[in-house]
């Protein structure tokens, strides 16, 4: 964290001159289990990752806001007229700084407060468009900027809905709630355990050291397309099956209804919703109950691997294949996290094992030509917060 906040500090001196008023940080992360159930009203299970965006920032006199970001060099500006309510599209920032101006705008839209200009100065070390969201830290930093440096009082739903409807309306990528509740709410040790209709979250704990296990993420750097249409077309398919069956959303859905449902397709999108809904909510017990061997994990992130691979069909062949040589490296279990299409693989592994499991997940890929993965480990660690700095 310690280089995150000098980078970001000698950002903001160059591109703004001066110090800032102070540093926000807001982690990546992966999903344990509940893959696309958020926008479903499901159940999901997501932690912080250690890795962080760190947004210094500070007031500006006039209404307009500067964004530096070390990723990218750029600088880029923008006034009121790119953050009004009913704004026309082509008079929309775009690219990155999106993010930025996104939560700007909904922030307004969503409090009715105005909210000041300020000068912002990015540096993260989440890796981009991996599945480990660092689209959410990025805008989870700069909205807790925003709402300290003008004492705005948001409640911590309140946060999650603002960066949300920031992604979803301003950017145009239609991700549910997942992203943003795990970067700003979850606890060290901990995995978060959210119902994603009342947006009641519960920390569980998640010993994973206990028994010597490990999470390593992969990074397959197959580029994943989230706001994309393959993404956009599963949301599709479930609005579809909602509006069949006449339920609120497809949490409501018993097992007999699969049988009413028009086709096959259907029925498979439906299926893993279900069993998908049922495989995390079975994980919660056991961790509420306090099972402290966490490698019953494993078995579950496998089956969730099959359903999103045969009934959701959002994997990728880098995908699968990661999975399959972890298992073979000696993982417990493993499964894509995030959307799909690409992205990252979690894998449960004793830590003895690790290094093992990695170099046959290497020596798989480059025998199928695939770029070399890059592995993390996966530590449970804290949301978003203000540094001491
Ligand atoms: P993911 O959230 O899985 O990493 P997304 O496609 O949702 O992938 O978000 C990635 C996008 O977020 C990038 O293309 C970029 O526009 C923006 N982004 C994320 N982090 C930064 C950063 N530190 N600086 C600038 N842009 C960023
Ligand atoms: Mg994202």
């Amino acid at each position: 964290m310690d280089e995150l906040v000098k980078q970001a500090r000698t950002g903001f001196a160059r591109a703004f001159g001066g110090v800032p008023d102070g540093y926000w940080a807001a982690p990546g992360r992966i999903n344990v289990l509940g893959e696309h159930t958020d926008y479903n009203g499901g159940f999901v299970m997501p932690y912080a990752i250690p890795f962080y965006t760190v947004a210094a920032a500070s007031r500006s006199q006039s209404p307009t806001w500067q964004v530096w970001s070390q990723a990218t060099g750029e600088t880029v500006t923008f006034g009121t007229g790119r953050v009004r309510e009913q704004l026309p599209r082509s008079q929309a920032v775009d690219g990155w700084a999106s993010y930025v101006a996104g939560v700007v705008w909904a922030l307004k839209h969503m409090t009715g407060e105005p909210v000041g200009g300020a000068r912002i100065a990015l540096s993260s070390n989440v890796p981009v468009g991996a599945g480990l969201s660092s689209s959410a830290a990025l805008s989870m930093s700069v909205l807790l900027a925003l709402c300290d440096l003008y004492d705005l009082d948001v409640s911590d739903e309140r946060k999650v809905l603002i960066a949300q409807f920031a992604e979803n309306e301003y950017v145009g990528a239609p991700t549910g709630i997942l992203d943003q509740t795990a970067s700003l709410q979850s606890r060290p040790g901990s995995t978060l355990f959210m119902d994603c209709r009342s947006q009641v979250v519960e920390q569980l704990p998640f010993p994973l050291e206990e028994t010597g296990l490990e999470m390593v993420v992969v990074d397959t750097r197959t580029p994943h397309r989230h706001s994309d249409g393959d993404y956009a077309e599963r949301r599709g398919d479930c609005e579809l099956a909602v509006e069949h069956l006449g339920v609120d959303s497809l949490r409501d859905v018993v097992r007999g209804q699969l049988l009413s449902l028009p086709d096959l397709l259907m029925k498979r999108r439906v299926r893993h919703v279900l069993s998908e809904n049922r495989r995390t909510l079975a994980a919660a017990e056991r961790l509420r109950a306090g099972e402290r061997d966490l490698r019953f994990i494993g078995e579950l992130m496998l089956e969730s691997h099959v359903s999103l691979a045969t009934d959701f069909e959002v994997t990728v062949p880098q995908l699968d294949h990661t999975v399959n040589a972890a298992l073979r490296g000696g993982a417990w279990g493993a499964r894509m996290t995030g959307g799909g299409f690409g992205g990252s693989v979690i894998c449960l592994v004793n830590g003895d094992r690790r290094d093992a499991m990695c170099e046959e997940i290497t020596r798989q890929a480059s025998q199928r030509g695939y770029d070399e993965p890059k592995f993390y480990l996966a530590i449970p660690s804290e949301g978003a917060h203000r540094l001491e700095a």
